[in-house]
């Protein structure tokens, strides 16, 4: 069965954390699914009808591969020792494709009767390195898409958000109050979930559905990642909260956060491979289409000025920060000729290396392979 609809499986959280843009594919499938509720059994039989003729790449999307306890704030994360025992699993049972070989990619996105698995990182976390020498010692290649202002010592937005969420002496209902004041106190302008204009009463009156989280994390992820209007004032609402409910040194952080150019050199050596995650892990469908251009651009232009992508050799995958983008981005891809991209859309790869379909392809969660009631790995279900 694919998975269109939201599950509460909640041990690893995807940076997109929010399926409400309005430009994904994923929004409109849920929202013709809630339409269609009185009849959703007989939607869900006819999409499984429909899934059975579709080809099979399992394309697994990994974040944070840590063990909390190591941490002084947690979050959704594969433990180590599962993401050992899951990779085990997939190369048992399955052919795990390297990111560089796509011919392998092609074969499995148009086959209906295999499959295979190709794996991907995201956000470039220094818990990768650990992953990659795992994977090299199982003959195994992964891609890793790594965003470039956090190869720079940048603190994301996205992290910045995940510390002030997971830091246990923060109260959720009181962080999410704060930010409510700063935007009453400042008379800040703020976007519904559809991106229209609306107060932060009736913004807080909308039904915060989100796959992995409460409504109160709902609510202030959305207004930390996206819906306060403009970035710099979004941001500097974020820095006033971490300042008033921690004392968090942000470089080093960010510096204990993210993998470091000479720990990717190193994971290159080891076979892997690097991809394009943007240059500033921004909305790419909340951009216009000359800053989306700069952001696939000169990401990929930096990645090989840190020798970790060869323009000639490898092939030039863009993973979107929060799976967003819209018709703009896959013509900007079209014109610098984007081998193929990853969405956040949940379910197995289908489509063609040769068509437009190879830049909108699905990727499951890696929880989606791992069975929570038994803590082992399985396939999705
Ligand atoms: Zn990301």
């Amino acid at each position: 069965m694919i998975h269109y609809y939201l599950d509460k499986r909640k041990t690893q959280e995807p940076c997109e954390a929010l399926r409400g843009d309005k430009d994904s594919k994923y929004f409109k499938f849920y929202n013709l699914s809630t339409l269609l509720h009185p009849f959703k059994f007989i939607y869900d039989i006819l999409l499984e009808e429909f899934a059975k003729d579709l080809p099979m790449l399992h394309i697994l999307m990994f974040h944070y591969v840590r063990n909390n306890e190591d941490y002084s704030y947690d979050c959704y994360a594969r433990r180590f020792s599962e993401f050992e025992s899951q990779i085990n699993f997939l190369s048992k049972n399955l052919d795990v494709a390297s990111p560089g070989d796509t011919e392998k990619i092609e074969y499995y996105l148009l086959r209906d009767d295999k499959s295979a698995c190709l794996l991907t990182f995201d956000d470039g976390y220094k818990d990768h390195a650990l992953c990659s020498k795992f994977l090299q010692s199982k003959s195994i290649s992964a891609i890793f898409f790594p965003p470039i202002n956090a190869v720079k010592g940048e603190l994301l937005d996205v992290n910045a958000i995940h510390y002030l969420i997971g830091e246990r002496s923060i109260s959720k209902d009181e962080l999410l109050k704060y930010i409510v004041l700063q935007v009453k106190e400042k008379n800040l302008r703020i976007r519904s979930f559809i991106g229209l204009p609306v107060t932060i009463e009736e913004y807080l009156r909308q039904g915060a559905v989100s796959r992995y989280d409460d409504a109160s994390t709902t609510f202030i992820k959305r207004l930390l990642q996206r819906d306060i209007v403009d970035d710099s004032i979004r941001r500097d609402v974020i820095h006033k909260c971490l300042s008033f409910f921690s004392n968090l040194n942000i470089s080093e952080h960010a510096k204990d956060l993210y993998l470091s150019a000479q720990e990717m050199q190193q994971m290159r050596l080891e076979g892997m491979y690097f991809g394009s995650h943007g240059l500033t892990h921004r909305w790419l469908s909340r951009l216009d289409a000359k800053e989306q251009e700069a952001e696939i651009l000169k990401s990929f232009e930096e990645l090989e000025k840190l020798s970790l992508f060869d323009k000639i050799q490898d092939p030039k995958v863009l993973c979107y920060p929060y799976g967003s983008y819209n018709s703009e981005t896959i013509t900007i891809q079209e014109n610098q000729a984007v081998t193929y991209s990853l969405t956040t859309h949940v379910g197995a790869a289908t489509g063609n290396l040769s068509s437009s379909s190879r830049l909108e392809l699905n990727r499951w969660d890696t929880n989606d392979f791992w069975c929570d009631q038994w803590r082992r790995p399985t396939m999705p279900s």
